[in-house]
């Protein structure tokens, strides 16, 4: 037992500057994020082009939109699933604001279904009592890198023609039934906000197999504009729009991070592993755990 907590003027257990700063910086990022500055594209540009397809790529997606945050690829995912004013939607009680706020941001409303205390995610069998013929979409959250238990969700979503929203900002690389998140419902938003398992300092992606899902997050990615990313623009505005687009600075940083992020999630892996093993036993202490058939990322572990 210590003698006095460190912060009653104790000896801290963990000396000053032993928990390095997240993420690692190497020469591959160093060497992007200068090539970037000295470049003369600084708005959306070729590394956000770039970005974009290596995560796609990356993940298994057909689409993907580069944005300046996780919460801009949000609400982008109400455009793309068409809930509008009054529409409801489905949303985990527990999980970060914007997984509720971004239904609002679309005059639509949220509508909260209780978590299951073993995984901390949505209560799967509580969805159905939920819908009401107001309902237009889910949004699943994959919290702290764990999956939903999504194959009863798609069944629900399918009966009652539904969308289905990944809300994967925190589960990079987490697989549910051997495949990745982001490609289990119908759209996906990811972070790459400095706190998560992806670091562009800020920002986001939003990701989709649905060309029609695709175009429509687009439309409110840029102003409202109609323009493919490396399209000339017409200047014509034709839906309510914001400026949710990445610059080219920030974008070059993600794909210095994405090149060394399946690296990051085994090391984060074998520290899970590791911690469990030292945590075993403790009295009272509820771990994080993995179902057979999920792949959990450990983030936040
Ligand atoms: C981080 C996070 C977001 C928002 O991402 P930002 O990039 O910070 O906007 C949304 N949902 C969850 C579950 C998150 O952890």
């Amino acid at each position: 037992m210590r003698e006095q907590l460190a912060s009653k003027g104790g000896s801290p257990a963990i000396p000053p500057g032993t928990i390095k700063p997240w993420p690692p910086v190497d020469d591959t990022d160093r060497r992007m994020v200068l090539d970037s500055l000295e470049s003369t594209t600084h708005t959306f540009g070729p590394n956000c082009a770039a970005l974009q397809d290596e995560f796609a790529a990356w993940n298994g997606n057909r689409f993907a939109l580069t944005t300046n945050s996780g919460t801009a690829a949000l609400h982008m995912a109400m455009v793309a699933a068409e809930c509008g004013c009054g529409d409801e939607v489905i949303v985990p009680a527990y999980s970060w604001s914007s997984s509720a706020t971004c239904v609002m941001q679309h005059n639509a409303n949220p509508v909260f279904v209780d978590i299951d205390f073993g995984t901390m995610n949505i209560a799967v069998d509580q969805i159905e009592e939920a819908i009401t013929p107001k309902t237009k979409a889910i949004i699943v959250v994959h919290l702290h890198g764990l999956p939903v238990d999504m194959e009863p969700v798609m069944a629900i979503a399918e009966k009652h023609g539904l969308r289905v929203i990944e809300d994967a900002c925190q589960a990079h690389g987490a697989r549910y039934q051997q495949r990745k998140v982001g490609r289990l419902g119908h759209c996906a938003a990811f972070s790459l906000n400095q706190n998560k398992c992806l670091c562009s300092g800020e920002g986001g992606m939003f990701v989709t197999d649905d060309e029609a899902m695709f175009r429509r997050a687009r439309t409110l990615w840029s102003f409202g504009e109609e323009v493919a990313p490396t399209g000339r623009r017409d200047y014509h505005v034709y839906a309510m729009g914001w400026m949710y687009r990445n610059n080219d600075l920030t974008a070059a940083w993600g794909r210095a991070q994405l090149k060394k992020l399946d690296h990051y999630l085994e090391v984060q892996k074998e520290n899970a592993a590791c911690l469990t093993a030292e945590l075993a036993g403790t009295p009272a202490l509820l771990l994080p755990m993995a179902p057979e058939g999920y792949d959990h990322n450990w983030y936040n572990y």
